[in-house]
């Protein structure tokens, strides 16, 4: 699924876990937009990992969604749920270099840290499974308890020395700019989830190898987390695309537009007799 090396390819990337609402209009059709002013293409991929939260219903809906606003993209699309197993690949890589340890703390336990917060707000991973001794992980890992493998992120930091990587913006055909990447700043983060080889870090950059992808437009919202997908580029040794940051379509209380929020869908509004046209014009493109 690479694509020449000479060609720019971009992507949009949704979850199918609720309708597609005027945030991902916007994100949507900013990347298609910056595929085309740099003469490129953009690709459709499906970050289903969720397995509980994905549903086929919400994919068919974001192609009809998607389809009513005029793209049309490369098939066939990428669904992460079909590729576990590369996944596990790129987990047992980092494994076999030492950089994953087995977290066994429970949610309640992760809550009652005092460590500070990450750029999400969420408490900061105290370590406290870090230094934990072969035989007991050994141990618990055999009897089953329930387990997610996180980054060292200091010693994968110790191992790739200085950080940086290439954000480019506000237009999409500026000049690149180098920046210095931070992932201290969110802690040892789990990359794969209880019961699964991955979670959405391992998978995005993962995917934005395999399909070649050369530009990143995402949301200010996954800005802080690019530090983390540029250290998983180095230590998988991955080619690191250029990143873009675009605004957020924010609703009437200045939050931004989420699904869980009742955002109105885009079905919603084409049954209230909206055009493409309005979409564009509501979130200014
Ligand atoms: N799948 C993510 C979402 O729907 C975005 C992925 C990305 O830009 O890396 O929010």
């Amino acid at each position: 699924m690479s694509q020449k090396l000479s060609q720019p390819v971009l992507r949009f990337a949704p979850s199918p876990n609720g309708r597609l609402h005027l945030g991902h209009a916007y994100s949507a059709l900013y990347s298609w937009n910056a595929a085309r002013q740099l003469g490129g293409i953009a690709l459709l991929r499906i970050e289903d990992i969720d397995l509980e939260r994905s549903k086929p219903e919400f994919v068919a809906a974001i192609f009809q969604d998607l389809h009513w606003l005029g793209f049309s993209w490369p098939e066939p699309v990428m669904l992460q749920s079909e590729r576990m197993d590369i996944y596990a690949d790129a987990g047992n890589h980092l494994r076999d270099q030492g950089l994953l340890y087995p977290c066994f703390c429970s949610r309640t336990e992760l809550a009652a840290s005092s460590e500070g917060n990450d750029p999400d707000g969420a408490p900061l991973y105290p370590g406290t499974c870090r230094h934990m001794q072969r035989g007991e992980q050994i141990e618990r890992l055999e009897r089953g308890d329930p387990v997610q493998f996180r980054l060292d992120v200091e010693k994968a930091m110790d191992r790739v020395g200085m950080l940086t990587f290439s954000v480019v913006g506000p237009l999409i055909t500026d000049r690149p700019q180098i920046r210095h990447a931070w992932p201290e700043r969110w802690g040892d983060v789990v990359l794969q989830r209880k019961g699964m080889p991955t979670g959405y870090h391992l998978s995005v950059v993962v995917d934005d190898a395999e399909q070649g992808i050369t530009h990143v437009t995402r949301g200010r919202d996954m800005e802080a987390a690019t530090d983390i997908h540029a250290l998983l580029q180095m230590l998988l040794g991955l080619p690191s695309p250029i990143y873009n940051f675009h605004k957020l379509i924010l609703n009437d209380d200045g939050k931004k537009l989420a699904k869980t929020r009742n955002s109105e869908g885009l079905a919603d509004l084409r049954a209230k007799g909206w055009t493409p046209e309005d979409v564009r014009r509501a979130v200014g493109l």
